[in-house]
């Protein structure tokens, strides 16, 4: 018979097992304690319309060949849609366009980073000068600068204030949702390795054309179960060492299986962990993680306002604009690191953003919000803070019968849709090969 697992949350880390454990030949049932799929990235029905909404825009690009891969298996990848070309504007409303030409990496870029006109000619020769450091580094050389802040080694780099905050910073705060001086070098430095540095089509973007929950319908598993809250895991004392056997249920249920993954975000992970000494080490790791919020404002104007599918802002407080509609009407506001803005009221929000939003797109100037949903996720990431793999858990637990998943887990990418299905991926791969604990029992 089949060897049974159970997954503890439908976010993508907990999507990416499940149909890795599927592929192997496990039972899997997946344990979701919300109405959809998608965790952190995924969808609402917004109260009033009825529409279902994004938390937040998701933005994907080319070099991310894990999520890639698991929206193949799920048979999604026609839902997401690349764009070869990066549009900008700033403060002032100008634009500038990001997109490669047939010359090879790391070259394919140059051409229209030279006819980019929202940077200075010297700041240009500053960001040329950085990006050959990076390339020369590799990923090995990253590495050496995990403890140090990406601020640190730009400044080591020559790389003036203003060419940090008009280019580094505004491409990385959304990236990895931190500012340049509270990220690890070698984080900093892995986007734009991989993003502009490697693969010819890496810095390609891409973003889902249907909302993020309608990605996750065909998701691998025998069973999903929704709605359903896990409380805790029941450990077995009594055969040569404990080994988790099962998790427990809000409603008092009880279910059993032959291997369990704990795919929940940080600190639910550490609330079904719970206080026992076994998980501790576990735990404390996970208390260590710090956070930063992230923004995303619906604004639903009366008539079109926008053209271009999507701009990224230089100079702005809003940092992103997503086109969410063919005719314009409906835009996607985003600002990640909001640690000021986080306690600010949605009023507020608003009024400011749709000041700002004028001067980017004039045509809003005449143009009246018919309605707007802002979502605020406090605790959207953990930091990607110098020294921060030495704290990240690994899957591999070394607890007979439980694995971990989730882009807080060591994978050696960040935060993000990619880091999640790596860690699903990765904890698939320890259960396949074996077990969580190195002895095979
Ligand atoms: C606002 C925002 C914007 C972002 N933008 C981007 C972006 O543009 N690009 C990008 O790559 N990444 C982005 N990210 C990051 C990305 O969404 C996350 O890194 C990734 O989705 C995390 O996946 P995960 O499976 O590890 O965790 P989660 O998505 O948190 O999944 C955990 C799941 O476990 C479930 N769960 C928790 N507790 C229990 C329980 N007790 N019982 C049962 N189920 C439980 C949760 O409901 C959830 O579905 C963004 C994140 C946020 C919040």
């Amino acid at each position: 018979m089949a060897k049974s697992a159970i997954v503890v949350g439908g976010g993508l880390a907990g999507i990416a097992t499940a149909a890795a454990l599927t592929d192997g030949g496990y039972r899997v049932t997946l344990i979701e304690r919300r109405e959809f799929l998608g965790g952190r990235a995924t969808s609402f029905r917004e109260r009033q319309s009825g529409q279902l909404l994004d938390n937040c825009q998701h933005v994907l690009l080319g070099c991310c060949m894990e999520l890639l891969g698991l929206y193949r298996r799920l048979g999604v990848e026609d839902r997401v849609e690349f764009f070869d070309t990066i549009h900008f504007a700033d403060e002032r409303g100008r634009r500038g366009d990001l997109y490669a030409c047939r010359l090879p990496s790391p070259f394919h870029l140059a051409p229209a980073m030279l006819a980019f006109g929202l940077l200075t000619i010297a700041q240009k020769g500053e960001i040329a000068r950085g990006m050959a450091a990076m390339k020369v580094l590799g990923k090995g050389g990253r590495d050496a600068y995990a403890d140090w802040t990406f601020r640190e080694w730009l400044g080591e780099k020559g790389q003036s204030d203003e060419t940090i905050e008009r280019f580094w910073e505004v491409i990385l705060v959304s990236a990895l949702n931190e500012r340049v001086d509270a990220i690890g070098a070698n984080y900093g430095m892995q986007v734009f390795q991989e993003a502009f540095l490697g693969e010819w089509g890496g810095y390609r973007m891409a973003l889902p054309r249907v909302p993020l929950a309608e990605l996750y319908e065909r998701a691998a598993a025998e069973e999903v179960l929704f709605n359903r809250r896990v409380t805790g895991l029941v450990v077995d004392q009594q055969h040569g060492g404990p080994r988790v056997k099962g998790v427990e249920l809000a409603d008092g249920s009880r279910m059993e299986a032959d291997q369990v993954v704990l795919a929940a975000a940080p600190d639910s992970a550490r609330r079904i962990l719970g206080e026992s000494p076994l998980f501790e080490p576990i735990c404390r790791a996970i208390g260590q993680l710090r956070y930063a919020p992230i923004i995303g404002a619906h604004l639903f104007y009366d008539r079109p306002v926008m053209d271009e599918p999507h701009l990224a802002l230089m100079g702005t407080t809003l940092q992103w604009l997503f086109r969410k509609d063919a005719k314009g009407t409906h835009i996607h506001g985003v600002i990640s690191a909001a640690h000021e803005l986080a306690e600010v009221d949605a009023r507020s929000l608003q009024d400011r953003f749709e000041r700002e939003i004028v001067t980017i797109l004039p045509r809003a100037a005449g143009a009246r919000v018919e309605r707007c949903a802002i979502v605020k996720e406090k605790r959207a990431t953990y930091c990607p803070a110098p020294g921060i793999d030495r704290i990240r858990p690994e899957q591999r637990t070394g607890i007979e019968g439980l694995t971990l998943a989730g882009d807080y887990t060591r994978t050696d990418w960040p935060a993000t849709m990619e880091g999640a299905v790596r860690s699903g991926n990765r904890a698939a791969k320890v259960i396949l090969e074996g077990g969580s604990t190195t002895h095979r029992g």
